[in-house]
């Protein structure tokens, strides 16, 4: 390895921290406080990032304002859940409301069967529904019901896949649930195939993001849908989709945008209007023994599953604020958004490619095209780095890992001056991003 390249990376990501330190002295006390309370000083691991994170005194439609006083416009969009922006009137409005009239009341209220309604109309696959607090025990709730219904034990997921703080099979957290697991390859029908084979009838489900998001905006082939719905139902297992970020791209979900029926599907993120939530719902036959009215039901607790704010914020962010058409236009502003950093890169010759579907991107550092996690080049993070803070630096907020996600307040204009920062960015960097891309490749 030439030593004197990455000690360039080094000296730019070097330079960059210093300078992000210097800029901002009241994110850096408000992280020292918080570091004697919380290991860290976090307490979501995707909020940390190098120095420390910026740390935040408002937020207003697509603009956050940190305790320094600087203003960004937000292109990371709370990796998904802030997809109205942070205050959207209506689904505020709607959540006071509901406080006003009593919260923690410790019984079902008129709004959660609503809300449910709402959920299951938006989502044809969820003939009914369950709630609970996050996209982690939505898809715990969705392992623990299939190893429940077909008493088998082995899931099968993809590499890269993300489906939780403890169901996290990228990186195979030691924290992890226990669950027996193997894993595949993103739209690898012949591998999926034996694999699925293989497992038999140990195979309680598969379960699936229809687009890696965490893992990096990779979106699996209708094929490669249709190939595992078969292969699943030949094994008696159930099919099972992680729509927790994906259910945003298509009416219905990203699975029946590729046409593909499944038994249970989870949602999360931005359904809950911005306030904490999850679900898991599906096939009726399934679903049922959830009823508590039955002698042998499923048990499903949770204290807060149908707290007012989430049932009240959801209710009025599905059937008031994000119709079809606002859907379809977010996520087509997210497909001119993509082609634009593609051409920005391409324009300034230096190797980054913008991958995802619809409203949520992710930017890889890569001299290839990729269409699963393991064709692209191993980089090193300094180059996460310096792309970061440079663009914190230029006034946007976006991810360590590239990954960003378009809210509703964000315009035409924003998306061409987030390019443009990009641009100036890539063309700052480019002899040190070229050369560490050429190296890893
Ligand atoms: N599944 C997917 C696909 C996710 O992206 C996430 C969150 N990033 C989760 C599950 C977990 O959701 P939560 O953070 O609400 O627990």
């Amino acid at each position: 390895m030439d030593s004197r390249r990455n000690l360039g990376l080094d000296e730019a990501v070097h330079h960059a921290e210093a300078a992000f330190v210097a800029a901002n002295p009241g994110s850096a006390a408000a992280h020292e406080r918080a570091v004697s309370a919380m290991p860290g000083g976090n307490t979501r691991t995707v909020l940390h990032y190098s120095p420390f994170p910026l740390a935040f005194a408002k937020g207003l439609d697509s603009i956050l304002t940190d305790v320094d006083g600087h203003v960004y416009t937000d292109f990371l969009g709370e990796y998904t859940a802030g997809l109205f922006g942070h205050s959207n009137a209506v689904i505020l409005g709607a959540v006071k409301r509901a406080l006003e009239d009593g919260f923690v009341m410790g019984g079902p209220t008129c709004i959660e069967s609503a809300f449910a309604a709402a959920v299951c109309t938006r989502f044809p696959t969820m003939q009914q529904v369950r709630f609970c607090n996050s996209g982690t025990e939505a898809n715990l709730l969705a392992f623990g019901a299939a190893r429940a219904w077909t008493g088998r034990d082995t899931f099968i997921v993809l590499e890269g896949c993300y489906h939780g703080g403890v169901l996290s099979f990228g990186s195979n957290n030691p924290i992890n649930a226990p669950y027996k697991v193997r894993k595949i390859r993103l739209n690898d029908i012949y591998g999926a195939c034996a694999a699925i084979r293989e497992v038999g009838n140990q195979l309680a489900a598969v379960m699936l993001e229809p687009m890696l998001g965490g893992g990096g905006g990779f979106t699996a082939t209708p094929e490669f849908m249709a190939a595992l719905r078969t292969e699943t139902s030949a094994q008696g297992a159930l099919l099972m989709v992680d729509e927790v970020m994906t259910s945003r791209l298509a009416p219905g979900g990203l699975h029946h945008a590729l046409g593909v029926e499944v038994d249970l599907m989870t949602l999360g993120k931005y359904v809950g209007g911005g306030m904490s939530f999850g679900a898991v719902g599906g096939r009726h036959d399934i679903m049922e023994r959830f009823d508590p009215r039955r002698a042998d039901a499923w048990g499903h607790a949770g204290t807060f599953n149908n707290n007012v704010a989430t049932m009240a914020g959801g209710l009025a962010a599905l059937t008031e604020v994000l119709t079809d058409a606002v859907l379809a236009d977010l996520n087509a502003r997210g497909d001119r958004l993509r082609e634009k950093l593609n051409q920005a890169a391409r324009e300034a010759e230096v190797p980054l490619i913008a991958t995802g579907r619809g409203s949520i991107l992710t930017y890889h550092f890569s001299d290839r095209p990729a269409a699963a996690p393991h064709e692209l080049p191993q980089v090193p993070v300094g180059l996460r780095v310096i792309a970061h803070l440079g663009l914190i630096e230029r006034g946007f907020y976006s991810s360590r890992r590239g990954f960003l996600s378009l809210s509703l307040p964000l315009t035409d204009a924003d998306v061409d001056a987030f390019v443009a920062a990009t641009a100036d960015m890539l063309t700052q960097n480019a002899v040190l991003i070229r050369s560490a891309v050429a190296e890893a490749a």
